[in-house]
């Protein structure tokens, strides 16, 4: 497989990178201090065209291939891995929800908004009582007339607070199950929906996630996105482009800490001798850079192969399985080469281990890969 980058990938992905280098790495410490996302950031974002990135070009958008979207997302999370989740989630959940399965109605109202990110998308599958088991979805979207009235709760929500819209996953025939969820678009503000209080996070803090509830909240039926009772396949399909993402976040997170690892090895010194001259830590170095080239093979692999052929579950879930395992890893491994500086906030490798754990959460757990790698292998 061919990964040299055409002229447009490289421009993609270095634009990206001189807004990580210059923008976002100086304050990435005081966004995770603070827990919060400025208005100005998500404006800066916007104008550089990385909320864009997989919306049609008829539409505003940058139509980029899943690679240059994947370069994008791996050069911002070596930064500002939650700048870089929020964008992931509004291009591949949001924006190709409505690429995907939206009416020619819905995609000339929000793709050109979402396109310029005039708007900032968020997806809501996730419930108090229904995670890896997304199918046991309780809230309730009951067709009245020409509306749908939610109730039930939603939790998890990144992006909730500055959402303008949400694709939100709820009941429809409730006595189907999995069978009868239909996905709908939710306007921020609608009578009925409530936010919940910002959680407190490990990592990824400047993204916002919280709770989201429905009492009687209308929703026009005009904003049903695909059919009714196809939710939860449409789901499922999304999370296909959003896995690439998280495993492109997850690769930049492990090469922020491996650079970070690397350049104390060499100004530490121990008996004499800086780390990098001790085996020990030298053998550490090439397992992490070793394993987060492999982590890139596969999710640049994964980029290409649902670019030039749609749906292919198996290679995502394994490039995101390995990629966020590999943050993990090498982001551990960092902190072990920083030692006790590893361990408090004046060095930013305390930042990429706690942002590295969610990788192996959201979007299907580690368990949840496997458990699609596997049913891939044993099918039919
Ligand atoms: C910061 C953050 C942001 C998020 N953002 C969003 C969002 O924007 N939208 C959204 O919809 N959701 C979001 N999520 C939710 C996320 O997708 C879920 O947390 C995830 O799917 C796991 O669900 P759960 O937390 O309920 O864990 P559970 O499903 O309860 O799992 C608990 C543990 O059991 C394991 N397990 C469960 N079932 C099995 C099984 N069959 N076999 C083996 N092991 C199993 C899991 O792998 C896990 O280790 C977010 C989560 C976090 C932490």
């Amino acid at each position: 497989m061919d990964f040299s980058l055409s002229e447009d990938q490289i421009l993609m992905r270095d634009t990206a990178r001189e807004f990580a280098v210059k923008r976002l790495a100086p304050m990435a410490e005081e966004l995770d201090a603070r827990e919060e996302m400025p208005a100005e950031l998500l404006k800066e974002t916007a104008e550089l065209g990385f909320f864009g990135l997989l919306a049609p070009e008829e539409y505003g958008g940058l139509a980029s291939d899943m690679l240059s979207y994947a370069l994008c997302i791996e050069e911002i999370s070596r930064a500002c891995a939650g700048l870089a989740i929020t964008i992931s989630i509004h291009n591949s959940l949001v924006i190709k929800a409505i690429e995907m399965y939206g009416t020619r109605e819905q995609k000339d109202e929000y793709l050109p908004k979402l396109a310029t990110g005039e708007i900032i998308g968020a997806y809501s599958l996730s419930e108090p009582d229904s995670g890896t088991d997304a199918g046991s979805l309780t809230c309730q979207a009951i067709g009245r007339g020409d509306e749908y009235v939610f109730n039930g709760a939603k939790s998890w929500v990144s992006s909730a607070a500055y959402a303008g819209i949400i694709v939100v996953f709820a009941l429809t025939n409730p006595e189907k199950g999995p069978k009868g969820v239909s996905a709908f678009i939710v306007q921020q503000g609608t009578d009925g929906l409530n936010l919940g209080a910002p959680e407190k996070k490990m990592g990824i803090k400047c993204s916002d996630t919280r709770e989201i509830s429905f009492m009687d909240a209308r929703v026009p039926r005009a904003n049903l996105l695909g059919d009714e009772d196809e939710g939860f396949k449409i789901a499922l399909a999304l999370l296909d482009n959003g896995r690439i993402g998280v495993g492109a976040q997850a690769l930049g997170i492990a090469q922020a800490a491996f650079d970070e690892a690397l350049k104390y090895s060499k100004e530490r010194k121990q008996f004499g001798k800086t780390l990098s001259e001790f085996q020990a830590i030298q053998f550490k170095l090439a397992d992490m850079a070793t394993r987060i080239d492999a982590a890139r093979l596969m999710v640049y692999r994964a980029a290409v192969l649902k670019n030039a052929e749609g749906l292919h579950s198996r290679e995502v879930s394994m490039a995101k399985l390995v990629a966020s395992e590999t943050a993990n890893f090498v982001a551990n491994e960092a902190v072990q080469i920083h030692g006790g500086y590893g361990y408090v906030k004046e060095y930013p490798v305390e930042r990429y281990f706690r942002d590295a754990r969610v990788t192996e959460i959201y979007e299907g757990t580690s368990e949840a890969q496997r458990i699609v790698i596997s049913r891939d292998l044993l099918k039919g």
